[in-house]
């Protein structure tokens, strides 16, 4: 295995997948909390633009991006997030988590599996 290794299609397709999800939990948050949108971005407050900017980056170089073993980010060993960032996210995923239920309910349950999964261990 090889650092320089180009991820397949599919982690490709995978990866937009968990971005369009990270991108719509990190929409319900801002707009539940009400914050004031900013003039240049459409519907995020600019915090949570920098903030989704900043997770679209992190997951662009995840080191398990192309060795396939890419996870949930919370049940991942290397947080590369910094803390400051790290309360944030976690904020989000507690507040428009539950919403997703609402929102995706294919994508929560599977997710709810993977916790499972991931505690059995
Ligand atoms: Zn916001």
């Amino acid at each position: 295995m090889t650092v320089a290794q180009k991820p397949t299609d599919k982690q490709l397709a995978d990866l937009a997948k968990e971005q369009e999800i990270v991108d719509l939990m990190i929409g319900i948050y801002c707009r539940g909390m009400k914050h004031e949108r900013s003039v240049g971005t459409d519907k995020l407050c600019t915090t949570c633009a920098d903030l989704r900017d900043y997770t679209a980056e992190k997951n662009e170089r995840c080191p398990f991006l192309r060795t396939g073993a890419k996870t949930f980010c919370q049940f991942c060993e290397v947080h590369c997030y910094s803390s400051q960032r790290r309360a944030h996210i976690i904020e989000v995923m507690r507040y428009a988590g539950p919403r997703m239920l609402w929102n995706r309910p294919v994508y929560a349950v599977k997710h709810l599996i993977a916790v499972l999964k991931y505690r059995k261990r």
